[in-house]
Parts: C-alpha cells; structure tokens; sequence
C-alpha cells in the first residue's frame, strides 16, 4: 500500500530515487530502502524512520557506480516496522519491492522452507521474492508469469535480477506505472513520484509484467506482447484521476488505510485536541444520507460510554421540526462536502436558537466549515464517486474519538484505545485485501431482487450503511432491520434464497442475533454472517479481527462496502455515477 519507485537509464539512480520516495511521503510509511545495482553487484540500504535517516545513511555509504536501482516505503501489515523486514528483500538472485499483501504467503512460506529455504524476515514479501527465484532458470518473465500463477492477494513488484541490465515489474489490486523519460525508463507506485522526471507514463494493466531496458519497455501477458498507449500526466488532475483502478469508488476504498492513518495521527499524540463534550446534557446529531449514520454510531457511543443523551435527526426534517432545545445542547453536523443544503439549514437553526454547533467535514473552504463554532476535519482528500467510501470511515472514526475522549472525562477508568488506533489502519488493510470474499458474495447476491441486513444496537447502526451503500450503487431494493423486529412484520418478505447479511460485533448481544439469524434462516435465507468472533450458523461466514467497541463499525463497513461494489459491478451499474445522485446535495 505504500509507495515504489525504480530507475534504469543513463544516470546514477540515487537522487531520482531518494526524491521519488521524498514525493511518496504524504502517503504515510515506517521503513525505507533502496537497492542499487550494476552487472557485478547489487547494493541494499535501509532504515527505519524518515526517508531522511535513510538519506544520511546512504551519504555516509560508498555507492557502487551503477545506472539502476529500486526504492520503497514501507508501511508494515506482515511484521513489525525494522530493518530486517524493510524492503528491498533479496533471494538468492532476485531482489525487490512490493506493495500490498500476499495472501497465501504462509502456505507458500511453509511450501518454501520444505525446500530449504531461510527467511531471513517476517514479510509476504520475502516470499514472492523467493518464489521468483525458485522459477528463476534462464528467463525472467517466466519466472515472474509462474509466480504470479501462485500469488494470491495484491502486490506492485519491482524486482532486479543479478547480473541482468534489465528492471522487471508486475502488478495485480495494487497501483504501478511505468515512466518513460529522455534518459531513462521508471516505475512508480504514483505518477507524483517520477514528475519531476517526465510526465510520459504507462498504466500497467493486471497481471502485465514489463521488462525495462535503458531506452525501452515490452509489456507481456499470457506470454504475448502487449502494446499500450503512452499518457501525459497532469500533476493537479492525477488525485481525480483513477490511475490503475476501474473505478473511483474501488480506488477510494483501497484509500481508507491510509486516510485513516493520516486523520487518526494528530490525536494518537494528544487526545486532548478533540472536544469534551461532558458540559453538554444532550447532543443533537444531524446529517443526511451515510453522514446520518455515522450519526447513529455516534448516539450508541455517546450514550453507552460517555452517558450523554444524543439523538439523531435527518437534516431535511431538523429544519422544519419543533425542537426541544429544553436542557443544555450541542448540534453536531456532519457533511463530507460541507455544502450539504439541509444540513447547513439545521446548523443555522442551531446557531439561531443560540445553541453550540460542532461540524465534521472533509472540505476545509466549506460553508458548513466557516458557519460553525468548532470544526473536525476529516482528510479524506478529493472523494470522487458519489457513493461516500473514504469520507464515511472517518467521520466515523471523528465521531468514535469524540465519544471516546467524553468517555475518558466522565470516567476514570475508561480502557484506553490509542494501542489499538495505531492497529486500526493495517487492520483495515487486511480487511480490503479479501477481495475473493467479497466477489463470492456478490456471486450470491447480485441477481436477487431483496436484501436484508440485520444486526442489533451498534450493528444496526452499521447495517443502516451497508444497505444503503448496496441499494444506491447497484439498485437491489435492500432494508436494515433491528434484528429482533424483522418479525414482526418484514419477516413476511424471506423466501427461498433471500439474502440476509447478519452482523455481530458485540458479545453481550450475541446469541439474541444469531436467534434471529436462525429465524430467517428457517425461512430459506441465504445468510451471511459478520462477526469478531466464532459464528458459523450462516452459508457463508466473515469473522473479523476484534477491536475496540468504539473502533468495531470501521472493520465492518469496509467489507460491506466491498460486496456492493462487486454486486454493482457483476450487475453492469454506473458504480461512480449512480443514477438520480448527485455527490453534494446543495438542494433541498
Ligand atoms: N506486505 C508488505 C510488508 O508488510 C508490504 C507492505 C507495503 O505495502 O508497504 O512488508
């Protein structure tokens, strides 16, 4: 998920190198390397920390004269942040980077070691690293072609081989793009990272693999030749631009670790930053469409954990309703774009009854942002499908922190979460990753005309999401019920094959759901369950890591995020553009 860059051309590759990681650096990372090669040898640096530590590294090294070389960042889901672990890998006579994750990497691992091989690290990546030079004989594309055959998962690979004058590079799930300069040919992880170099670059497609030379490229698949047009990037459009990915929404889904990791940041180091809302005898959270279900996390957290009465309110009937500003209130809007026409009125109806108004939002030079009293601002960069991915997982991880910090007011001996914060991304990272999961489910789904999703307290709330993403994206009429009310009366809908999508993350609830999951069940529902823990009453079953209470919703959503998009796909639908939705909805 982080970032690559390699060079073979006329020059020393050191400083296109150092300042294409430098152009990667936003994206968040915990290690760095690079390796430099010429026929004879083949030289590894690395570090942990910035990308300057690995710079004084390399200034304090004697380089080998060479005119090839590989980097990376490093942003760890398969072993802890050293040095070992850091990239680039080498075996025997293969070395190289990779982003993403191998899946299958501890079959392959065991299925290595059989043989005699000796991890030096903890990573998937050794092992495709490994796997490479196992099938290595004379021809390298055959090598890679034969590896990518057993990778399971997502991975951009740069790779060298010893004694070659040729750079090698593959990709499947995981953005990479080939440069083309006037003295050398580039891969990169991002157009940011080589345009300083040039703005001519390849879209490498799925399973392609390129063979580099000086002044050339061959893009192969299934063993043929491959031609592909030459692009011209333009820096300011390339963060709306879908790079490597078919859509928008895919691309901002893959976002989500990294988004997460660079909104959670700030407050990892100082909780104190996010308001005490404890001074408050209730909160009013209002908002429209996924914004409002954010709210309802919000309500099972404020109440349950900090003891704050909250409600939650539609916008669009916020506005006209009488409200009860009757004990001492704050309002919480919440809106991606801040330009939300609904959402803007309530907060002016607060702001006109004198009531406190807190926003979260993504746009900084918003409406919403400039009119409230205080602001959280998400950073979910430029969120261009209409269906909100990125932006809803972290409004729901601003309002999570705001329970949470009340939550540490009110009570002492609050368990504390930043541990698992840090985990949260590379969590979320292993949860996208599934996609054959998610694929498998919509196989099931995507020819159904119902869909039901239930779950009760904090997992209704996210069921409310998960059908909402499903019905906007692929038009499936589908329905969130508390799952102990569908029966009394929606129940009347299940027949043979009526997908129902049961959620469980809270243990205290657990076997009253899966009561309800049996009902339907019973019914002839085709079940699939989403747990944190053992559940295996459904016909397919989803367990998840466990976490936190307050961090539970942004393992889940992902992966409900994940089946809509690959039931709109299997379906045909306009997934970026659904039809009858606009993105920011500045009319009533
Ligand atoms: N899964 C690999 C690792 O943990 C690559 C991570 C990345 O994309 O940076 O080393």
């Amino acid at each position: 998920m982080c970032g690559i860059i390699g060079y073979v051309g006329n020059r020393h590759p050191e400083e296109i190198l150092l300042e294409g990681l430098k152009s990667l650096e936003y994206r968040g990372y915990d290690s760095s390397g690079i390796a430099l090669k010429n026929e004879k040898e083949i030289q590894i640096i690395k570090s942990v920390g910035k990308i300057s530590q690995l710079e004084d590294k390399i200034k304090a090294t004697k380089l080998i004269d060479c005119n090839m070389g590989i980097a990376h960042t490093r942003w760890a889901t398969h072993g802890g942040p050293n040095e070992v672990n850091a990239h680039p890998h080498r075996v025997g006579k293969i070395v190289l980077v990779h982003n993403g994750i191998i899946e299958n990497a501890k079959e392959l691992r065991e299925e290595l070691e059989r043989k005699g091989i000796v991890f030096q690290s903890e990573t998937d990546t050794e092992v495709a690293c490994a796997l490479i030079n196992e099938y290595y004989e004379d021809d390298m594309i055959t090598a890679i072609d034969k590896a990518v055959e057993r990778l399971k998962g997502s991975y951009a690979l740069g790779i060298m081989l010893e004694g070659s004058n040729k750079l090698y590079a593959v990709r499947k799930d995981s953005p990479l793009i080939i440069g083309v300069g006037k003295d050398g040919m580039y891969i990169a992880s991002d157009v940011k990272a080589i345009i300083k170099e040039t703005n001519q670059y390849i879209l490498l497609g799925e399973k392609e693999i390129v063979e580099l030379s000086n002044h050339s490229y061959k893009i192969i698949k299934d063993k043929k030749e491959v031609l592909k047009e030459v692009l011209t990037a333009d820096v300011s459009k390339e963060a709306q631009e879908k790079g490597n990915y078919k859509h928008f929404m895919l691309k901002e889904i893959m976002e989500e670790p990294i988004v997460l990791e660079n909104t959670i940041k700030p407050y990892l180091d100082d909780m104190n930053l996010i308001p005490d809302l404890t001074c408050y005898e209730q909160i009013h959270i209002v908002a429209c469409g996924s914004a409002m279900h954010v709210g309802f996390i919000g309500k099972q957290l404020f109440e349950e954990k900090a003891k704050i009465p909250c409600s939650v309110e539609c916008a669009s009937e916020y506005r006209y309703k009488d409200v009860l500003y009757d004990r001492k209130t704050i309002v919480i809007v919440i809106s991606q774009s801040g330009e939300t026409a609904d959402t803007i009125a309530a907060l002016r109806k607060a702001k006109e009854n004198h009531i406190d108004t807190l926003a979260i939002v993504n746009v900084k030079t918003s409406t919403i942002a400039r009119e409230s009293d205080k602001t959280l601002f998400i950073e979910a960069g430029p969120e261009i499908a209409v269906a909100t991915t990125k932006a809803y997982i972290l409004q729901v991880a601003m309002i999570s922190l705001l329970a949470y910090r009340s939550a540490l007011v009110r009570n002492k001996e609050e368990k504390r979460i930043e541990n698992e914060l840090k985990k949260l991304p590379r969590l979320v990272e292993e949860i996208i990753n599934r996609r054959d999961t998610y694929l498998k489910i919509a196989k099931k789904i995507y020819q159904e005309e119902n869909v039901f999703f239930i779950g009760r307290l904090m997992d209704y709330a996210i069921c409310l999401e998960g059908s909402l993403k499903l019905k906007e994206i692929s038009y499936i009429h589908s329905e969130a019920y508390q799952a102990g009310e569908l029966k009394h009366g929606t129940i009347s809908l299940i027949k043979e094959n009526t997908p129902v999508i049961g959620i469980i993350t809270n243990e205290k609830i657990k076997e009253k759901t899966i009561s309800n999951m049996e009902e339907v069940k019973s019914r002839g529902a085709f079940l699939i369950t989403i747990s944190n823990s053992k559940v295996d009453c459904g016909d397919i079953n989803i367990t998840l890591p466990k976490i936190s209470e307050y961090l539970e919703p942004i393992l889940v959503v992902p992966t409900l995020q994940l089946i809509a998009y690959e039931v709109a796909k299997l379906r045909g639908c306009d997934i970026d553009k659904p039809k009858n939705l606009a993105k920011s909805v500045t009319v009533e």
